[in-house]
C-alpha cells in the first residue's frame, strides 16, 4: 500500500524545510553562484513534483502499487467516465488535494508572470516618457537621489538618475552600468520570476528563503560580470557611493519602488574585495552542486517513470 507515496512524501518534506534552510545558510554559493542557482531551481522543481506526486500516489495506490501505471488506470477509467470502484474517500481526498496543488502552482505561476510583465511594461513606458534617452537602452531620470536599476524583458531599459552620474567617477559609473546590463543581457528576471511566483502560490518560509537567496545570487552574477569589465575596486567604490542597486524583478505590489537587491551592500562589497584564491575543496563544490541539481530532478523523474 502507498508504495510510491512514501519516498515522494519524504522527499517533499526534505525539500520543503531542511534542504532550503541548509542551502540558504551555506557560504559556498558566494563562490559558485551559477551552480547554486541551478541547485535552487532543482529544489523548486523536485519539490513541486514530489508535493503533487505524493498525494497522487496515495490516490492511485488501490489501482496499482506504481504511480505511473496507477495513473494510467485512473486516466483510462476517467476517459470512459467511470470512477474506479476500489477508490475510497481517503483516495478521493488525496486526488483532490493533488489537483488543487497542481492548479494553484501552475495558475499562480502563470498569473504572476503576466502581472510582472504588465508592471514592467508600464514602468518601461513611464521611463520612456519621463527620462532622457541616452541610447537605445539607457534612460537618465532628472532626479538628485542616486539610483540605478534594470527594467528587464525583450526590450530592456537601464535606468539611472542624474544623482548617480554626479556621485560616481567614470569607471564607477561604467561598473554600475555593466552590472545592470548583465541583468538585462542574461535575462536574470527569468531566473527570479518562478521563485517569486512559487512564493505567491505557497507563501511559506522555505519559498521566501529561496526567493531571497536566488535574488541575491543573481546580484552576485551581475557583480562578477561588472567586476570583469570595470574592475572590482571600481564596482566596490560605486556600491559604497550609491548603495545597492535594484534587483531584476520589480515588486509585485502596486506603487512600490524597485526593491534593493537581496544581498546587502556591505556583503557585496566584502565579497568583491576579499576574493581569495579558492582551495581544492572550494573548487570541487561547484561541480558537486551541479551534479546534485541534476540528481535531484532526474532521480524522482526516474522513480516515477520506472
Ligand atoms: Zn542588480
Amino acid at each position: 500500500m502507498f508504495a510510491d507515496a512514501w519516498p515522494l512524501a519524504v522527499l517533499a518534506i526534505l525539500l520543503a524545510w531542511p534542504i532550503p534552510v541548509f542551502l540558504a545558510r551555506a557560504s559556498w554559493p558566494r563562490r559558485h553562484a551559477r551552480a547554486a542557482i541551478a541547485l535552487w531551481q532543482a529544489v523548486g522543481i523536485a519539490g513541486g513534483l514530489s508535493l503533487i506526486g505524493a498525494p497522487l500516489a496515495v490516490g492511485v495506490a488501490p489501482l496499482d502499487r506504481h504511480l505511473r501505471t496507477g495513473l494510467f488506470v485512473l486516466w483510462r477509467d476517467a476517459f470512459h467516465l467511470r470512477v474506479p470502484a476500489s477508490l475510497g474517500l481517503a483516495q478521493e481526498i488525496a486526488l483532490a488535494l493533488a489537483a488543487v496543488l497542481t492548479v494553484r502552482l501552475v495558475g499562480v505561476t502563470l498569473l504572476s508572470a503576466l502581472r510582472i510583465e504588465r508592471d514592467l511594461r508600464r514602468q518601461r513606458d513611464a521611463v520612456d516618457l519621463a527620462a532622457e534617452h541616452a541610447d537605445r537602452q539607457l534612460r537618465v531620470l532628472e532626479h538628485a537621489a542616486p539610483a540605478a536599476y534594470c527594467l528587464p524583458g525583450t526590450r530592456p531599459r537601464i535606468v539611472i538618475t542624474e544623482g548617480t552620474i554626479a556621485a560616481l567617477a567614470p569607471d564607477e559609473l561604467e561598473a554600475v552600468l555593466a552590472h545592470e546590463r548583465a541583468h538585462a543581457r542574461w535575462r536574470h528576471e527569468l531566473v527570479v520570476q518562478p521563485f517569486v511566483a512559487w512564493e505567491s502560490a505557497l507563501p511559506l518560509p522555505p519559498a521566501r528563503r529561496a526567493t531571497a537567496a536566488v535574488t541575491g545570487l543573481v546580484e552576485m552574477l551581475a557583480d562578477d560580470h561588472a567586476a570583469r569589465s570595470a574592475g572590482r575596486p571600481a564596482l566596490a567604490r560605486a556600491l559604497v557611493a550609491i548603495g545597492g542597486t535594484a534587483g531584476p524583478v520589480p515588486s509585485q505590489r502596486a506603487g512600490d519602488s524597485p526593491k534593493p537587491g537581496a544581498t546587502p551592500t556591505l556583503d557585496r562589497v566584502q565579497r568583491l574585495l576579499r576574493a581569495a584564491a579558492p582551495n581544492l575543496t572550494e573548487r570541487l563544490i561547484g561541480p558537486a552542486a551541479w551534479f546534485a541539481a541534476i540528481l535531484l530532478v532526474a532521480g524522482p523523474t526516474w522513480y516515477v517513470l520506472r
